[in-house]
Protein backbone atom coordinates (compact mmCIF):
# COMPACT_ATOMS: atom_id res chain seq x y z
CA UNK A 1 0.00 0.00 0.00
CA UNK A 2 1.76 3.35 -0.88
CA UNK A 3 1.12 5.47 1.94
CA UNK A 4 1.72 3.43 4.45
CA UNK A 5 4.68 4.10 6.85
CA UNK A 6 5.13 0.19 7.70
CA UNK A 7 5.22 -0.92 3.78
CA UNK A 8 7.50 2.33 3.52
CA UNK A 9 9.71 0.90 6.23
CA UNK A 10 9.67 -2.86 4.60
CA UNK A 11 10.33 -1.14 0.95
CA UNK A 12 13.43 0.73 2.69
CA UNK A 13 11.95 4.06 1.88
CA UNK A 14 12.33 5.09 5.16
CA UNK A 15 14.62 3.74 7.85
CA UNK A 16 14.55 1.28 10.64
CA UNK A 17 16.67 -0.46 12.93
CA UNK A 18 15.66 -4.04 11.01
CA UNK A 19 16.63 -6.81 13.60
CA UNK A 20 15.20 -9.54 11.50
CA UNK A 21 13.58 -10.47 7.82
CA UNK A 22 12.27 -13.30 6.08
CA UNK A 23 10.25 -14.37 3.73
CA UNK A 24 6.93 -13.60 5.61
CA UNK A 25 8.27 -10.69 7.95
CA UNK A 26 10.08 -8.23 9.31
CA UNK A 27 11.16 -7.05 12.70
CA UNK A 28 12.42 -3.53 13.69
CA UNK A 29 12.66 -1.83 17.14
CA UNK A 30 10.23 0.64 18.16
CA UNK A 31 10.52 4.62 17.70
CA UNK A 32 9.50 5.06 20.91
CA UNK A 33 10.04 2.40 22.98
CA UNK A 34 8.08 1.86 25.92
CA UNK A 35 10.40 -0.52 27.63
CA UNK A 36 14.37 -1.77 26.89
CA UNK A 37 12.95 -4.46 24.23
CA UNK A 38 10.27 -2.80 22.36
CA UNK A 39 10.19 -4.78 18.96
CA UNK A 40 7.53 -4.63 16.04
CA UNK A 41 6.78 -7.79 13.64
CA UNK A 42 5.47 -6.65 11.00
CA UNK A 43 3.75 -9.03 8.57
CA UNK A 44 5.12 -8.48 4.45
CA UNK A 45 2.17 -8.69 2.97
CA UNK A 46 -0.25 -5.16 3.87
CA UNK A 47 -2.95 -6.05 6.15
CA UNK A 48 -4.59 -3.15 7.93
CA UNK A 49 -5.79 -4.99 10.99
CA UNK A 50 -6.60 -7.70 13.34
CA UNK A 51 -10.22 -6.90 11.85
CA UNK A 52 -9.20 -8.46 8.36
CA UNK A 53 -7.62 -11.37 8.85
CA UNK A 54 -8.86 -14.26 7.44
CA UNK A 55 -8.55 -18.22 7.73
CA UNK A 56 -5.80 -17.97 4.88
CA UNK A 57 -3.11 -16.01 7.24
CA UNK A 58 -3.47 -18.55 10.05
CA UNK A 59 0.37 -19.97 9.30
CA UNK A 60 1.44 -15.65 9.29
CA UNK A 61 0.22 -15.26 12.60
CA UNK A 62 1.50 -18.06 14.13
CA UNK A 63 4.48 -16.81 12.85
CA UNK A 64 4.65 -13.54 13.82
CA UNK A 65 4.15 -14.74 17.48
CA UNK A 66 6.84 -17.30 17.07
CA UNK A 67 9.23 -14.71 15.53
CA UNK A 68 8.47 -12.90 19.25
CA UNK A 69 9.34 -15.55 20.94
CA UNK A 70 12.62 -16.28 19.22
CA UNK A 71 12.88 -12.78 19.85
CA UNK A 72 12.36 -13.12 23.30
CA UNK A 73 15.06 -15.45 23.67
CA UNK A 74 17.81 -14.11 21.98
CA UNK A 75 17.19 -10.94 23.72
CA UNK A 76 17.35 -12.48 27.09
CA UNK A 77 14.02 -11.92 28.21
CA UNK A 78 11.92 -15.55 27.77
CA UNK A 79 12.65 -16.07 31.51
CA UNK A 80 11.86 -12.55 32.72
CA UNK A 81 9.06 -12.25 30.94
CA UNK A 82 7.41 -9.78 28.31
CA UNK A 83 4.18 -8.79 26.42
CA UNK A 84 2.91 -9.59 22.80
CA UNK A 85 0.16 -6.74 22.09
CA UNK A 86 -1.62 -6.47 18.68
CA UNK A 87 -3.73 -3.04 19.41
CA UNK A 88 -7.03 -3.04 16.86
CA UNK A 89 -9.11 -0.15 16.27
CA UNK A 90 -9.31 3.43 18.15
CA UNK A 91 -10.73 2.58 21.47
CA UNK A 92 -6.98 0.03 21.76
CA UNK A 93 -4.80 3.16 20.08
CA UNK A 94 -3.57 1.76 17.34
CA UNK A 95 -1.77 4.04 15.12
CA UNK A 96 -0.36 2.19 12.30
CA UNK A 97 -3.01 0.46 10.01
CA UNK A 98 -0.78 -2.51 8.75
CA UNK A 99 -0.81 -5.46 11.20
CA UNK A 100 2.06 -5.52 14.05
CA UNK A 101 3.02 -7.53 17.28
CA UNK A 102 4.43 -5.67 19.79
CA UNK A 103 7.20 -7.28 21.82
CA UNK A 104 7.90 -5.50 25.03
CA UNK A 105 9.82 -6.59 27.80
CA UNK A 106 13.05 -6.07 29.71
CA UNK A 107 11.84 -4.37 32.91
CA UNK A 108 8.61 -5.37 35.25
CA UNK A 109 5.47 -3.85 32.96
CA UNK A 110 2.58 -2.41 35.00
CA UNK A 111 -1.06 -3.59 34.52
CA UNK A 112 -1.77 -4.47 31.47
CA UNK A 113 -6.06 -4.31 30.65
CA UNK A 114 -6.49 -1.28 30.51
P1 LIG B 1 0.16 0.86 17.42
O1 LIG B 1 -0.32 1.88 18.40
O2 LIG B 1 -0.07 -0.54 17.90
O3 LIG B 1 -0.38 1.09 16.02
O4 LIG B 1 1.72 1.01 17.38
C1 LIG B 1 2.43 1.72 16.41
C2 LIG B 1 3.85 1.78 16.89
O5 LIG B 1 4.68 2.17 15.81
C3 LIG B 1 4.10 2.77 18.03
O6 LIG B 1 4.61 2.08 19.16
C4 LIG B 1 5.11 3.75 17.44
O7 LIG B 1 6.06 4.19 18.38
C5 LIG B 1 5.73 2.93 16.33
N1 LIG B 1 6.31 3.71 15.24
C6 LIG B 1 5.76 4.79 14.62
N2 LIG B 1 6.58 5.23 13.64
C7 LIG B 1 7.66 4.41 13.65
C8 LIG B 1 8.86 4.35 12.87
N3 LIG B 1 9.11 5.22 11.87
N4 LIG B 1 9.76 3.38 13.16
C9 LIG B 1 9.52 2.50 14.15
N5 LIG B 1 8.40 2.50 14.92
C10 LIG B 1 7.48 3.44 14.66
ZN1 LIG C 1 1.36 -1.43 4.91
Amino acid sequence: MSDCLFCKIRDGQIPAKLLMRDDRCIAFEDIHPQAPVHVLFVPLQHIPSNNALTPEDRELVGHLVLSASRMAAERGIAESGYRVLLNTGPDAGQQVFHLHLHLIGGRKLKGSMG
